[in-house]
């Protein structure tokens, strides 16, 4: 079924989902910090990994796949090479204190090659690139999902082997945003698939099969019996990139892929490998950063094909959409906002508290 939104402004959004994590008992920087980064997302303008992942998370907390107290522990450190066990902890916490690790050991060694296992959902996985880009390296992420069934379908097969294994890679800039390539080695996010399952609308292109591998626009395929599965994006070449996903964090970083003998259940935890590169290793920040501008540059100069309006760097997109969502809210479809208030309910949250905390939240009406 077809259905409205609410809009609302990213402060209060934060705080409310602050709420639900404290009431069900995370600390409350914990809190705060996953809050902050779904919101972000939603930002960015991929609801997929916004706070539509609340009741999962908060279910995941219910039946313990979620540690809300852990932190990341260090199994191995051998210099410039680094591994790390998230704990089923906050991925957005565990996913930070890794990240700031790998960027502190990066001042001595120059390069990092760092293993984090058994993080519960990392969130939007170009956050962790943006925060190496801040700090001035370049940063490569390679993530596979376990915990859950598979969803994405290889190239030339009907059935789901694989998760969305997502792959991201920064390239800091000089006093500007960072050239940042986030995304799915699917054809659309599973995320993405659900706000269209949870709006009742179609998805687009022939991102999905249907059971018996037929293209379909039905998101029911993901969600209902009988399955069907994802496709990954580019022919071949996704599904390439997805299993060398799968094969470096799942297999070398996680020790843990999706195939069969792992087990499965509700939950999504990520693996991730990731590389963080100084520049000035390498032939200095200043070339570098001198290479990236005249190319950023010479592509955004490029003449528009027909039914685009320009050319844009990878991160244009979010940054045109958070400045968008920043003024007038985020607007958040009544389906995943009535999840979103039941989970606050699972959690601990009385009427009376999730009234208060949303309605003074509300940044309008109906977009
Ligand atoms: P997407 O398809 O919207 O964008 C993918 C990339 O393409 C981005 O870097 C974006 O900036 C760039 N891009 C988009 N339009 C562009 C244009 N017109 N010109 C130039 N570049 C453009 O993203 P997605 O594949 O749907 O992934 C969404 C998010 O989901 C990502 O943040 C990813 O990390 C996350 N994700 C996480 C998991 C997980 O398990 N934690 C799994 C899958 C995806």
């Amino acid at each position: 079924m077809r259905g409205g939104a609410v809009l609302i402004a990213s402060e209060r959004l934060a705080d409310f989902v602050t709420a639900i994590f404290v009431a069900a008992r995370t600390r409350p920087e914990f809190a705060r910090e996953t809050a902050e980064h779904l919101v972000l997302a939603n930002l960015k303008g991929h609801d997929s990994h916004g706070v539509g992942m609340v009741p999962n998370y908060v279910d995941g907390i219910a039946s313990g796949h979620l540690a809300t107290d852990a932190e990341v522990e260090v199994l191995k450190d051998r210099g410039a090479v680094l591994l790390l066990d998230g704990r089923r902890g906050f991925g957005q916490v565990v996913g930070r204190q890794a990240t700031d690790l790998a960027i502190e050991r990066a001042r001595d060694t120059g390069i990092v090659t760092l293993a984090l296992r058994n993080a519960h959902h990392l969130g939007r996985i170009g956050t962790y690139g943006e925060r190496c880009a801040r700090a001035g390296y370049v940063s490569l992420h390679f993530v596979n999902v376990t915990g859950h069934d598979p969803v994405v379908s290889p190239f030339a097969g009907r059935e789901a082997r694989l998760l969305t294994n997502p792959f991201c890679c920064a390239v800091p800039r000089d006093g500007e945003r960072p050239i940042l390539l986030d995304m799915a080695t699917s054809a659309v996010a599973l995320g993405k698939v659900r706000v269209a399952y949870m709006k009742g609308e179609p998805v687009a292109g022939d991102a999905l099969l249907d059971d018996e591998g037929r293209p379909t626009t039905e998101a029911r395929y993901l969600y209902e019996e009988p399955k069907g599965s994802i496709r990954p994006f580019g022919l071949h070449k996704g599904y390439g990139l997805g299993l060398v996903c799968e094969l470096l964090a799942g297999g070398l970083a996680g020790e843990h892929t999706i195939q069969p003998d792992n087990p499965r259940s509700a939950a999504i935890f990520n693996h991730m490998l990731m590389f963080v590169l100084d520049p000035d290793l390498f032939g200095g920040s200043t070339a570098f950063a001198a290479e990236v501008e005249a190319m950023a540059d010479y592509l955004r100069g490029t003449a528009p094909a027909e039914g685009h309006d320009r050319v844009r760097l990878p991160g244009d997109p979010e940054a045109e959409s958070m400045e968008e969502r920043r003024a007038q809210g985020i607007p958040i479809d009544d389906n995943s906002w009535a999840d979103i208030l039941a989970a606050a309910g699972r959690a601990g949250l009385s009427g009376d508290e999730i009234s208060a905390l949303t309605a003074a939240g509300r940044a309008g009406g109906r977009p």
